[in-house]
């Protein structure tokens, strides 16, 4: 059988770089998408490689709906299907309520919800003709609990959940599966900075989770075992109160 074809938004770096190279590993060509870094998409691409397995890069911005239809029906063209997404791609821009801007709102809310309706509508169609597809978003206990400081943050990321479970219910019969991963702290560079003690004393497993406990879940979700589970939220948080 040929490889399946696998799109990872934002994998460039962290959690996105650790899901294109676990997916890469059980046998999936992955397309690496990123918007602005390309050296960092390179060394994503270099290390699926040097673990024997394929990937290319594939650069469009999610938060913009035409270049994402553009490099979606490209990539269909090209490689005939896409058989799993993982939409990952996103940001934090964090403010009280009180002192955010109206920028903060709208660019937080393009690129971590509007991105799931650019990305995955141009998608889901192709998904479903064959009839077979696998849909990761990932989301964050943010958008389950609410964070102070993170409103648009909070609303993006509880978006993609009621987004994933509607769309869940209308491909369910076409052999296509949406779901959702939950991280909580996860080591990247959207946690650098953060009051590291602090919220270690929150976190039960007594550590931040890493890229690569998220990509676990993800290569689950986007397996063959996981055909019966759809519409579902799991958490990757070590414990974390939800
Ligand atoms: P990073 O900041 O480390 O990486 C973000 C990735 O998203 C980069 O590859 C970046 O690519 C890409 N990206 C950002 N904006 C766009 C865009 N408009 N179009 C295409 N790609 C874009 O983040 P993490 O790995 O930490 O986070 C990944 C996902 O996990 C995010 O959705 C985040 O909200 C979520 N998450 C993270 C948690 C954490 O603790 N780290 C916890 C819960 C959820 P480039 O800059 O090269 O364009």
């Amino acid at each position: 059988m040929d490889k399946r074809i696998a799109l990872v938004t934002g994998a460039s770096r962290g959690i996105g770089r650790a899901v294109a190279a676990a997916l890469a590993a059980t046998g999936c060509h992955v397309l690496i998408n990123y918007r602005s870094r390309q050296p960092e998409a390179n060394e994503t691409l270099a290390l699926i490689e040097r673990a024997g397995g394929s990937g290319e890069l594939c650069p469009f911005d999610v938060a913009d709906a035409a270049a994402s239809a553009q490099a979606i029906a490209g990539v269909l063209q090209s490689h005939h299907r896409i058989d799993v997404l993982v939409n990952n791609a996103g940001i934090r821009h964090d403010a009280l309520m009180v002192f955010m801007a109206a920028e903060q709102w709208t660019q937080v809310i393009a690129t971590n919800l509007n991105s799931f309706f650019n990305v995955t509508q141009p998608i889901v169609k192709s998904m479903a003709l064959q009839r077979r597809g696998r849909i990761v978003t990932i989301a964050s206990t943010a958008g389950q609990t609410g964070v102070e400081g993170q409103t648009n943050y909070a609303a993006a990321k509880a978006g993609v959940i009621g987004a994933s479970k509607a769309l869940a219910r209308e491909v369910a019969k076409r052999g296509v599966t949406v779901n959702v991963l939950a991280p909580g702290f996860i080591e990247t560079e959207m946690t650098t900075g953060l009051p590291r003690e602090a919220l270690l004393a929150q976190i039960p497993a007594g550590r931040f989770g890493r890229p690569e406990d998220v990509a676990a879940a993800a290569v689950f979700l986007c397996s063959e075992a996981a055909s019966y589970i759809t519409g579902a939220v799991l958490n990757v948080n070590g414990g974390v109160y939800t």
